[in-house]
């Protein structure tokens, strides 16, 4: 069977994809789905878990916001109901987070259907609330950043900086991915199952308008190709800003560390800090190892740099470190759970 599926969405991308994810909880006959919700107020952000299709209708999951990683929630959600089947929708770097966390143990994916959503970045927070307030609301923030998603998005230099050097925004490696960049969506947006036996498990060929048409597929990649390189781009052009105030190894870092005290707020909000903690020794100090164990396995969310009260510029810090550990390693952070871990 076919692994890459079209949806024709007549206009409404937002009701088609809403329409599509109650067709996977009916297909999947799950109990549950943890989702972002439109809400009437604007400083709602966070994903909940719900247990009724019908709210479906409030589901978007395009919203341009992001206050937490989801993937940080999940295992809360399973623990309150063990023998419940839920689906998650989740961003790339909340996917690649939830990825680690199964290869470190700290829960099954038997019980989750993944879905994830290419990612068309998202603002600082006070930012998306003043804009999603001037528009009206945050549904329609969202219809504007959809109108874009052909071209790959707008705004970037508004959204996070953790967003403005995601080399991977793209909706891969979930049980079933939502393509929008690059594609037409008042026409259309396509949908890839991880393997045939998913698409068949879901009968995609029922709830869908048909197998993919490859031009559009293509197109897909082409400006998620384009988008990578811009977006690694602004990345290198940070780290060459940056370059006196980044650590330059993990030393440096562990150092730095080290000065920041009692403080471990980044490591409160991380979902990799919730499997691979550094823990602090009895002098106060952090060891080299534990902080790459963390860093080894860091999504590049940028949660960790939202509430640093230093202001550090955590996202290029952590991904300075991050692409020095690559090159050690090999290891590419949320790619599979069949890559093993390099640091035990
Ligand atoms: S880091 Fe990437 S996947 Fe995560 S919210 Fe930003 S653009 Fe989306
Ligand atoms: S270190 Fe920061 S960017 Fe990396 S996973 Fe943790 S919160 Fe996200
Ligand atoms: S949040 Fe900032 S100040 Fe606090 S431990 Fe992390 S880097 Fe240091």
């Amino acid at each position: 069977m076919d692994t890459q599926w079209r949806i024709e969405t007549r206009g409404d991308p937002i009701g088609a994809v809403r329409n599509f994810i109650g067709d996977i909880w009916e297909k999947g006959d799950l109990n549950g789905m943890m989702v972002p919700l439109n809400v009437d107020s604007f400083d709602s952000t966070a994903p909940s878990l719900i247990n009724k299709p019908e709210l479906l209708e409030h589901v978007n999951p395009f919203k341009p916001v992001m206050t937490v990683n989801a993937a940080n929630l999940i295992p809360a959600f399973l623990e309150r109901d063990p023998g419940a089947r839920i689906g998650v929708i989740l961003r790339p770097c909340e996917l690649r987070a939830l990825t680690e966390m199964t290869k470190h143990g700290k829960l099954s994916m038997d019980q989750i259907i993944t879905i994830c959503v290419d990612c068309l970045g998202t603002l600082p927070l006070e930012d998306y609330q003043w804009r999603a307030k001037h528009k009206g609301s945050g549904e329609r923030l969202t219809q504007e950043a959809l109108q874009f998603a052909r071209q790959g998005g707008i705004l970037s230099y508004r959204y996070r900086s953790a967003c403005q050097m995601c080399t991977a925004p793209e909706a891969r490696g979930a049980d079933l991915n939502l393509n929008v960049l690059g594609l037409p969506v008042r026409q259309c947006i396509l949908i890839q199952t991880i393997d045939a036996a998913t698409a068949e498990r879901f009968d995609l060929g029922s709830i869908t308008d048909g197998a993919a048409d490859l031009e559009l597929v293509d197109q897909h990649e082409r400006v998620l190709f384009k988008l990578s390189q811009r977006h690694n781009h602004t990345m290198q052009r940070l780290f060459d800003t940056l370059a006196d105030y980044l650590p330059a190894d993990v030393e440096a870092l562990v150092e730095q560390l080290n000065e920041c005290g009692d403080c471990q707020s980044c490591m409160d909000v991380c979902p990799i800090c919730s499997i691979a903690r550094p823990i602090r020794a009895e002098d106060g100090h952090y060891t080299r190892l534990d902080v790459m164990r963390w860093l080894v396995s860091c999504s590049a969310c940028g949660m960790c740099e939202q509430v640093c009260p230093n202001h550090l510029p955590l996202s290029a810090t952590f991904g300075y470190i991050r692409e020095q550990l690559l090159l050690e390693f090999g290891y590419a952070p949320g790619r599979s759970v069949d890559d093993p871990l390099p640091l035990i």
